[in-house]
C-alpha cells in the first residue's frame, strides 16, 4: 500500500479509457513540474474492469484507495450505453457522495469563439448523485419503460448551500437556481423551494430562479449575465456541456466531484474514443481540473502558476487540433511541455480571481427525516396494463370497486386523463393505464387492508404492474392531477 512522504498529500490517480491516459499523463507532469508536495497511487476503473466481468466498472482495490486518499485525480471512463453496466463514473461519484459537481466556464486567450470579448466567466453547480442519474429505472410493461426522478429536501439542501458557499469563496454576487419547476411542480419544485427559504441565510449574494429551458436560451443569447447557477442533475449536465461550447468546447471545461469527504476532479469531457492514442486532443480540461484540485489541496501558489501557465501558452498562440485545425494544431504532448516551459510566466491579460477557501455546508451525515404535521392517505393510483379502451376498464374497474371504501375516481394514460373523457381527449393511447381510486370518505385514511382488498379485487380480472399511494401531507396534495383532469 502505497504512503504519501510527510508532509506530501497522495492522490489516487485513474488514467481511464480512450484519451484519458493521455489528458491524464499530461497532467501529471504538469503538476509534478510545479514541485507541489504530490504523490500518486494508481488505480484502474472503466472499461477494462467492465471487460473483466465485473459490473460496476470499479474494482475493490480502487474504492480502498479513494477512501484512504480522498482524492482523486481521474481521465474519463467510457459507459456502455443503453444496456447493461451501470456507469462507473457515476458509481464512484455515487460510492463516496461527491454530491456537488463543480463546473466553472471563463473565456480564455487565444481562444477565439462567436462570444469572445464578452467576458464569459461562470460556474455551474449541478447536483450530483439524485434525479434521473440515479437511474432507478423499470419495465412496467414490454411496452413502457421508467425513470425515476427522486429528489430529496437533503440533496436540494447541500446542493443549494455548496452553490451559496462556493459564491462566497469566489466573490460571485449572484447564484441563480435553474429549474423546470413549472411542470415537475413536485420534484424540481423541490429544488425551487430549498433555493427560495435557504437564499435569506445569504443576504451578500443576490438569488434569482430561471426556468431552465429559458436558461439555456439566455445562456446562449448573453451568457455574461450569470455568475453561478445551481441546477439538478440532468440540467446540470446539459447546461455545463452547452456552457462549455461557449468558451472553446469540451477541451476546455474542468469539473471537481465534492463531497464532506472525498473530492474526485475530472474533466467534463469523455473518452473520445476516435481520438484515442493519436496525441492530437487538447489536454487544457484536465490540467485546469488540476488547478482545481491544487487549490482543494491548499497549493495555491502551484495552482496559480498552472492556470497562469495554460494563459500564457494560449496567448502565445500554441493551440491544439480542435481549435488550430489540423494543420496548425500541436501535438498533445507539444501543448503539454510549451506549458511547463511556461510554469514561471504570468499572464498580463488575466487576474488569477481572489479566493477565499470553500467551507463545505455542514449538513449532517444522519438520515434526515422529514416530518408533517399531519399526514394520511386519500387514495391510490394503480397502473394497469390492458387492451381494454378506455370506457370498458373504466366501467369494468367501477364493477369491481362497488360497495367498498374506494371509488374510480379517473383514468389517465401517458399523464391525460381519458376517462371520464367528457369528450376532450384526443390523447394517442397506449396499454399503460393509471387509475385513480380515491376514498369515498376522504377523512378516513386509506389502510392497508383497503390496498389489499384493491389488489384482490382487481387482479382477478386485469394485469396490475405499479401502486402509488395519494397521500396528503399537512393538508397539501403529495401528487400531481393528470393533464385535463379538473
Ligand atoms: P466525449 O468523449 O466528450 O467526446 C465528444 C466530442 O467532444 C469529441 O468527439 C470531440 O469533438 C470533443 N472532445 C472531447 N474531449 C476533447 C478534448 N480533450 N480535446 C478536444 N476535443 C474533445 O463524448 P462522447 O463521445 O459522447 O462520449 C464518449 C464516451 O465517454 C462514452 O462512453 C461516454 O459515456 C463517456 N463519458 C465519460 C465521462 C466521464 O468519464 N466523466 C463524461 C462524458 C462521457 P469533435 O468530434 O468535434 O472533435
Amino acid at each position: 500500500m502505497a504512503q504519501a512522504a510527510a508532509g506530501r498529500k497522495l492522490v489516487t490517480l485513474i488514467p481511464g479509457d480512450g484519451i484519458g491516459p493521455e489528458v491524464v499523463r499530461a497532467t501529471q507532469a504538469v503538476i509534478e513540474a510545479t514541485g507541489a508536495s504530490i504523490d500518486w497511487e494508481e488505480r484502474q476503473a472503466g472499461a477494462s474492469i467492465f471487460r473483466q466481468g465485473l459490473p460496476s466498472g470499479v474494482p475493490e482495490d480502487t474504492i480502498e484507495s479513494v477512501n484512504r486518499t480522498r482524492v482523486v485525480l481521474k481521465g474519463p471512463l467510457e459507459t456502455p450505453v443503453g444496456f447493461g453496466e451501470k456507469s462507473a463514473n457515476v458509481t464512484l461519484r455515487k460510492l463516496f457522495e461527491t454530491y456537488a459537481n463543480i463546473r466553472p466556464v471563463r473565456e480564455l486567450p487565444g481562444v477565439t469563439t462567436p462570444y469572445s470579448g464578452r467576458g464569459v466567466d461562470l460556474v455551474v453547480v449541478r447536483e450530483n448523485v439524485e434525479d434521473l442519474y440515479a437511474g432507478i429505472e423499470y419495465m412496467q410493461t414490454p411496452g413502457v419503460a421508467e425513470c425515476l426522478k427522486l429528489i430529496s429536501r437533503k440533496g436540494c439542501e447541500k446542493i443549494v448551500r455548496m452553490a451559496f458557499e462556493f459564491a462566497r469563496s469566489e466573490g460571485r454576487p449572484v447564484v441563480h437556481c435553474a429549474t423546470k419547476s413549472n411542470i415537475m411542480k413536485l420534484t424540481e419544485g423541490m429544488l425551487k423551494r430549498t433555493f427560495e427559504e435557504i437564499a435569506p441565510e445569504y443576504p451578500d449574494v443576490e438569488s434569482n430562479h430561471i426556468i431552465i429551458d429559458n436558461c439555456a436560451h439566455q445562456l446562449v443569447k448573453r451568457p455574461e449575465q450569470f455568475d453561478v447557477i445551481v441546477t439538478t442533475n440532468m440540467n446540470g449536465d446539459i447546461i455545463s456541456d452547452l456552457s462549455s461550447a461557449l468558451v472553446g468546447g469540451l477541451g476546455f471545461a474542468p469539473s471537481a466531484n465534492i463531497g464532506n469527504e472525498v473530492a474526485i476532479f475530472e474533466a467534463v469531457h469523455g473518452s473520445a474514443p476516435k481520438y484515442a492514442g493519436k496525441n492530437v486532443i487538447n489536454p487544457t480540461a484536465l490540467i485546469l481540473t488540476g488547478v482545481m484540485m491544487l487549490r482543494y489541496l491548499g497549493e495555491a501558489e502551484a495552482a496559480d502558476r498552472v492556470e497562469n501557465a495554460v494563459l500564457v501558452t494560449l496567448e502565445s498562440g500554441v493551440r491544439t487540433r480542435d481549435i488550430a485545425g489540423d494543420r496548425d494544431g500541436a501535438s498533445t504532448t507539444d501543448y503539454t511541455k510549451a506549458v511547463i516551459s511556461h510554469l514561471n510566466d504570468r499572464s498580463g491579460a488575466w487576474s488569477v480571481r481572489e479566493r477565499r477557501p470553500l467551507q463545505l455546508p455542514q449538513v449532517s451525515a444522519e438520515p434526515v427525516t422529514v416530518r408533517p404535521g399531519s399526514r394520511r392517505d386519500i387514495g391510490v393510483d394503480l397502473f394497469i396494463e390492458s387492451d381494454l379502451d378506455p370506457r370498458a376498464l373504466g366501467k369494468s374497474l367501477e364493477a369491481l370497486v362497488e360497495g367498498t371504501r374506494l371509488s374510480l375516481y379517473g383514468i389517465s394514460n401517458r399523464g391525460t386523463m381519458v376517462y371520464p373523457s367528457k369528450g376532450r381527449s384526443n390523447a394517442d393511447c397506449i396499454d399503460h393505464w393509471p387509475c385513480r381510486f380515491m376514498l369515498r370518505d376522504a377523512a378516513a385514511g386509506l389502510t392497508d387492508a383497503d390496498l389489499l382488498d384493491l389488489l384482490q379485487r382487481v387482479s382477478g380480472t386485469h394485469r396490475w404492474v405499479h401502486l402509488e399511494r395519494l397521500p396528503l401531507y399537512d393538508d397539501e396534495r403529495g401528487f400531481t392531477r393528470a393533464q385535463g383532469e379538473d
